[in-house]
């Protein structure tokens, strides 16, 4: 079987048209189909319209409902710990990621590959954003010791051997692209073009977006941390430098002068660089913070579409 784990925040006005092409999709491939989407506290009639759909395609459809809104990363996961197939098809519900590139992502993964990512060919987002994008990727991959691909999302198909691993790793402050590749394992990507948004603007704040990035390479790397003694090291050196000639200067020439305004712009910025270091110690502890505290990532309230697992569809139950 394969789970299809979709994350939904007020999408009321893609869901039929999501589901009416994810549904030709899956009722043209053979195998047998669990598709979980995760009611991610949407505010608008997005659980409506799933108990609907849920409804008419009982044993196919299947909803997770959380009891508030705790954001793209933790619902995808809250997803796939309710999945059961032999493999987890991740992908976004705005339709950004198209169904229609699935049996290509499947194809892969059936021919022995335990992870198949799409990557995007052309984003088709504001310039600035994908410009942000790209520098995010760069500046994770010279980061963080381990490949992750570039230009790689969510979008995915994932064996259930990596899922039970991905699942194994409890931290919070998820990423989830990076954990996939911790996981290792047979891994490659396959070119997919990137759709528009069908309906609305994104549901992903910039501020989240943000967070997530940080995320992408604070809970990947080190070396954040490490760069404190790197540019420590980069300044004191030509610091004992300018004192050895200041020193020099005073005891054997008569030029030594007041200086106040190198005095002043050295105070700035060292206290600059600290600033900057406390804050990338304040990234790790706050981390660090949200580990200890071992909140639940998600919390569910309602599975819905789940009691009868032996259902499925109809013309299938033969792979
Ligand atoms: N989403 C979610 N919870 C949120 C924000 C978004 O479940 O708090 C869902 C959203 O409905 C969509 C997917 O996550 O299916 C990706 O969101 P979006 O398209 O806004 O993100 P972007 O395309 O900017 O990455
Ligand atoms: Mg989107």
């Amino acid at each position: 079987m394969i789970s299809i784990v979709i994350p939904i925040y007020n999408e009321e006005e893609t869901l039929p048209e999501l589901w009416r092409r994810l549904h030709n999709v899956i009722s043209s491939w053979s195998h047998k189909t669990e598709v979980i989407f995760v009611n991610d506290g949407s505010s608008d009639s997005s659980l409506s319209i799933l108990r609907e759909l849920g409804l008419r395609n009982p044993g196919v459809l299947k909803i997770v409902q959380l009891s508030r809104n705790f954001g793209h990363q933790p619902a995808v996961v809250s997803g796939i710990s309710t999945a059961t197939g032999d493999a987890v098809i991740l992908m976004d519900g705005d339709l950004q990621d198209t169904p229609e590139s699935l049996p290509n992502l499947v194809a892969k993964w059936e021919s022995g590959y335990d992870v198949v990512y799409a990557i995007r060919a052309k984003r088709k987002e504001f310039f600035l954003k994908r410009l942000a994008f790209k520098a995010f990727y760069q500046v994770q991959a010279k980061m963080v010791d381990l490949s992750i691909p570039l230009d790689a999302g969510l979008f995915s198909i994932l064996d259930r051997k990596v899922i039970d691993i991905m699942m194994s790793m409890k931290e919070h402050n998820r990423y989830i692209p990076g954990l996939r590749s911790y996981a290792g394992f047979k891994q490659t990507g396959i070119i997919v073009e990137r759709a528009e948004r069908y309906k609305g603007e994104p549901r992903v704040s910039t501020r989240r977006l943000i967070k997530l990035a940080l995320d992408g390479i604070f809970s990947m790397s080190h070396l954040p941390l490490k760069l404190a003694t790197y540019v420590g090291i980069l300044i004191a050196i030509p610091a004992f430098i300018v004192a050895a000639v200041v020193v020099g200067i005073k005891l054997f020439t008569d030029f030594a002068s007041p200086g106040w305004a190198s005095n002043l712009a050295s105070t700035f910025f060292m206290g600059g660089v600290q600033l900057i270091f406390l804050g990338i110690i304040g990234e790790y502890l706050s981390r660090i913070y949200d580990e200890v505290k071992g909140r639940p990532y998600f919390i569910i309230s309602e599975k819905i579409g789940f009691e009868n697992p032996d259902t499925v569809k109809a013309d299938s139950e033969n792979d």
